[in-house]
């Protein structure tokens, strides 16, 4: 049926794409897609040639209205991005919001993403987690966003690009408590995977080791702050005490 199909992509090993988004990408009028050559890649190891249509974050707007009157026409439209699920830390956002506002169906095909990859085989054992994605480039902005942090109980996740990895490595070792675990996850699913865990403050010191160790693509999953039990807990402890007491 006609629709706008967002569909999640591998984020390194092409094994990772799903039989239905193989499936939704065969049976779609165009491809809506951040970089018109790695989509084409990707769909030509799978014997497929569509109609690309590029749409990145300068352009999304425009071609939100575009695709909107082919939706309208009853086409069936796939967007991806480069790597993973489309929207997250990816273009994609605002297509969807446009064709949803034009009263028109969007249906998720979930996949691959990072940030996912990452927390399931991080061992870090907390259901919460806040996804932060990229943190500003800019020093002193860093620093802010990261203190804003610090109290946050959920184990926060960062993605980071290998030129920025060490600076923002450095960074929270210097605005976090020495012993907060930190995942250092690069590579997920490529050749040179590798998910590293250790105190935040050795960390700058692993990735100096090698330089090997600052290459590819990472995510950044630190433990989130121990727990303060606040004053309403302690009161309601209280309270029970005595309840507790004048009962036996
Ligand atoms: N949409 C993607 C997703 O669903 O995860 C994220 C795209 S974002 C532009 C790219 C960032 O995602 C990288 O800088 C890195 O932080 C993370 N990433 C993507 N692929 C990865 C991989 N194979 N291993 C580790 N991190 C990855």
């Amino acid at each position: 049926a006609s629709a706008l199909y967002v569909v999640a992509t591998p984020i390194g090993n092409v094994s990772d794409v799903t039989l239905r988004a193989l499936h939704v990408l065969q049976l779609a009028d165009a491809v809506a897609c951040e970089d018109t050559r790695n989509t084409g890649h990707l769909l030509a190891r799978y014997g497929l040639a569509k109609e690309l249509v590029a749409a990145h974050e300068h352009n999304e707007r425009e071609v939100a209205q575009r695709l909107i009157a082919r939706l309208q026409a009853g086409q069936r439209i796939a967007l991806v991005s480069d790597a993973g699920t489309p929207a997250v830390s990816d273009p994609g956002a605002r297509i969807v919001d446009a064709v949803r506002a034009a009263g028109l169906r969007v249906i998720p095909l979930p996949g691959a993403s990072a940030a996912v990859a990452a927390l399931s085989a991080s061992g870090l054992v907390n259901d919460r987690f806040h996804f932060i994605g990229f943190l500003p480039a800019k020093p002193a902005q860093r620093m802010a966003q990261l203190e804003a942090l610090r109290a946050a109980s959920s184990t926060l996740v960062f993605y980071e690009a290998p030129h920025r990895i060490v600076d923002t490595v450095n960074a929270l070792a210097q605005a976090f408590e020495p012993t907060r675990q930190l995942v250092l996850a690069r590579e997920l699913t490529k050749l040179f995977e590798e998910i590293h865990r250790c105190p935040v403050a050795e960390a700058p010191g692993w990735l100096a080791q090698d330089a090997h160790r600052q290459k590819g693509e990472f995510v950044l999953l630190l433990e989130g702050a121990a727990e303060e039990r606040d004053a309403g807990d302690a009161e309601a402890d209280r309270v029970l005490t005595i309840l507790l007491q004048e009962c036996s």
